[in-house]
């Protein structure tokens, strides 16, 4: 299970919190302290534990809360609150098209699950009454294009390719064939290396300029943690991403990537991959992610 860690050290920093009638200040100190510790421990970012730890200790030593009733229940709901915020708030939807089709560029690295986030994407979609089209534009792997064309099938969508030619190409003629057939979203599968290097950035920022796409989603793998946040911080500032998709949360992340990278790319997680089927896929809710990290 995802956050298993971090859920079980706060629960215990909780408990002890809310067996006590009175808090002082150097309780909630002492107890920041500790959800430091287990943040860090859970491969959040430096900076972002830092940044959390500050706003909620200033909220959590004033008086309407050390003088409450139940000042341990108080301090729970300002670190659930506080968690919420650091992922987003508020759930984000994709963009959509004044003009169809809406055009979803997916990036990221090699098996971070973007093939498979394609096909989900698509389901997710279908089943809200659109009619995608999947376009396959990593071209390098004979094999990724025809794992597109297998998740296709499964799912009855269409998808789009020109074989190993053009990557930028392929997504232009994609996008205009979703126009000349009637598809309203269309949804780019793109290469991925292992790390990150100037010719698939290259790659990409040109097919960012050619087909103007209404978001670029990157796709990253919650389990790599610390290195998550990195490769999307590096993408971002190539690319200007509109969102991420965190894929995995089904295993035993630690949550570091969940809790990291929305504070520090600035952009919103706006799905889940929460396991290996095509209907493994949940918009992120920050708020319900939040309360399953509080248990
Ligand atoms: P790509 O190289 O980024 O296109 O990655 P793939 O889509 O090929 O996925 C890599 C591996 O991760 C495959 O074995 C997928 O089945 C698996 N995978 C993708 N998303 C998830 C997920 O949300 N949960 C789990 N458990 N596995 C996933």
């Amino acid at each position: 299970m995802a956050f298993e860690g971090l859920t079980s050290k706060l629960s215990e920093v909780f408990k002890k919190l809310t067996s006590r009638g009175k808090l002082s200040e150097q309780d909630v100190k002492a107890a920041m302290r500790e959800v430091k510790m287990a943040l860090l421990e859970a491969d959040v970012n430096f900076l972002v534990v830092k940044k959390f730890i500050k706003t909620v200790s200033e909220r959590a030593v004033g008086s309407e809360i050390l003088e409450s009733l139940t000042p341990g229940q108080q301090v729970i709901k300002v670190v659930n609150e506080e968690l919420t915020n650091l992922m987003g708030s508020t759930v984000s939807k994709l963009t959509v098209a004044s003009a169809p089709p809406s055009v979803y560029m997916l990036v990221g690295l090699q098996g971070a699950g973007k093939t498979t986030m394609a096909g989900k994407l698509a389901g997710y979609l279908k089943k809200q009454g659109k009619n995608p089209l999947l376009c396959a534009c990593d071209i390098y792997r004979p094999a990724a294009i025809q794992q597109l064309k297998v998740l296709g099938e499964k799912l009855e969508i269409p998808v789009f390719e020109e074989g190993q030619k053009d990557a930028v190409k392929t997504a232009l003629h994609g996008v205009q064939y979703a126009k000349d057939n009637g598809h309203d979203a269309v949804l780019l599968d793109t290469a991925g290396r292992l790390h990150i290097d100037t010719e698939l950035m290259d790659e990409l920022k040109r097919m960012k300029k050619a087909v103007d796409p209404h978001e670029i989603l990157l796709v990253v793998d919650s389990m790599t943690g610390q290195d998550a946040v990195n490769v999307a911080q590096s993408f971002h500032d190539t690319l200007e991403i509109s969102g991420v998709i965190l894929t995995k949360l089904d295993g035993d992340t630690r949550g570091g990537a969940a809790l990291s990278v929305k504070a520090v790319t600035g952009q919103p997680i706006k799905f889940a991959g929460v396991g290996e089927k095509l209907t493994d896929i949940e918009p992120f809710y920050p708020e319900r992610m939040a309360s399953r990290i509080l248990g």
